[in-house]
């Protein structure tokens, strides 16, 4: 299998992808933070079908962290995630540093006003706008015809949908679905600081959605009579804290009372020290 490459600098990816688009080939792009795990590994292989020529960027993005957030010790390792990556087909790692992304004097953000307001708008203040900024940037960096997000980041992909539409930004953000560990804890980085006692009380982030599906395919409409049997759920188990449970609008995110059209249950616990986030379409099978 051809070896994968790695761009640090901002100008080379930039050529380089301006040479692949004159030469009509498709650019699929997948923004990551590293540290990867399956449900990485389906976003670029779906690039790989989709696309002649997949990048994926691996960046831990400061501006989306919080103060008293994980920046710092937010797992790394590169060497096994260009591996990884390598293991796919990926055709490019973009892995820039921090110095080239946000020189001195860098002052510009993009900030979507609304759905980015409810559920983790509420309690990471700053983190879309960190997110937006970043993707606004890799996507002018790596000039792709179509990005690829994970729906586990449900507000994110949302954020990102209205600011590609709002700025008129020339190409398709593609959502695939939660990828999950056969019990069905939702995959991600962050699972590695969870500690085996740890480890059992996040099932019951995929316990409430089942349940709130349960209920859904039951007939049961009524948003507060959900979120209710949710949080005697989260609550009923060891070293878990929520931070929210909503069932909100698919589209717009704003919390909805009665469910009429399409509707999302989204949840963000922490679990021991950990903040985890899962989420599910009501009346969409949940995979696991
Ligand atoms: P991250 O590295 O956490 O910023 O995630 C990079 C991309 O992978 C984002 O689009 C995430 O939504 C997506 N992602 C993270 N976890 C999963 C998962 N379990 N299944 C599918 N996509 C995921």
């Amino acid at each position: 299998m051809k070896k994968t490459r790695v761009i640090e600098s901002i100008k080379e990816m930039q050529a380089h992808c301006e040479s692949l688009r004159l030469s009509g080939k498709k650019i699929s792009f997948v923004p990551t933070m590293g540290y990867f795990h399956e449900g990485h590994l389906s976003l670029m292989k779906e690039a790989r079908k989709t696309a002649d020529h997949v990048v994926v960027s691996i960046y831990v993005n400061p501006t989306q962290f919080g103060p008293k957030e994980d920046f710092s010790k937010y797992p790394r390792d590169f060497e096994r995630d260009t591996q990884m990556a390598q293991s796919v087909g990926v055709d490019v790692i973009f892995f820039p540093a921090n110095t080239e992304m946000y020189p001195n004097a860098y002052q510009t953000y993009v900030d979507v006003e609304q759905v980015t307001q409810n559920l983790c708008g509420m309690s990471r203040p700053g983190h879309f706008r960190g997110v937006t900024t970043v993707c606004c940037k890799l996507f002018n960096i790596v000039k792709p015809h179509s990005a690829i997000f994970g729906k586990k980041d449900f507000q994110q992909l949302a954020a990102i949908k209205r600011m590609v539409a709002d700025l008129n930004l020339d190409l398709e953000i593609i959502g695939l679905p939660t990828f999950r560990e056969p019990d069905g804890l939702a995959m991600s980085s962050r699972n590695f600081y969870l500690s085996q006692e740890d480890r059992s009380s996040a099932l019951t982030l995929i316990g409430v959605l089942r349940l709130a599906q349960k209920l859904y395919a039951d007939g049961e409409r009524n948003a507060a009579v959900m979120i209710k049997q949710a949080e005697k759920l989260i609550n009923g188990a060891q070293f878990t804290a929520i931070d929210y449970i909503t069932i909100c609008d698919a589209t717009t995110l704003e919390d909805v009372n009665e469910i009429k059209g399409e509707a999302v249950m989204a949840l963000a616990v922490k679990v021991g020290k950990t903040r985890l986030i899962d989420n599910s379409v009501l009346g969409e099978e949940l995979k696991a």
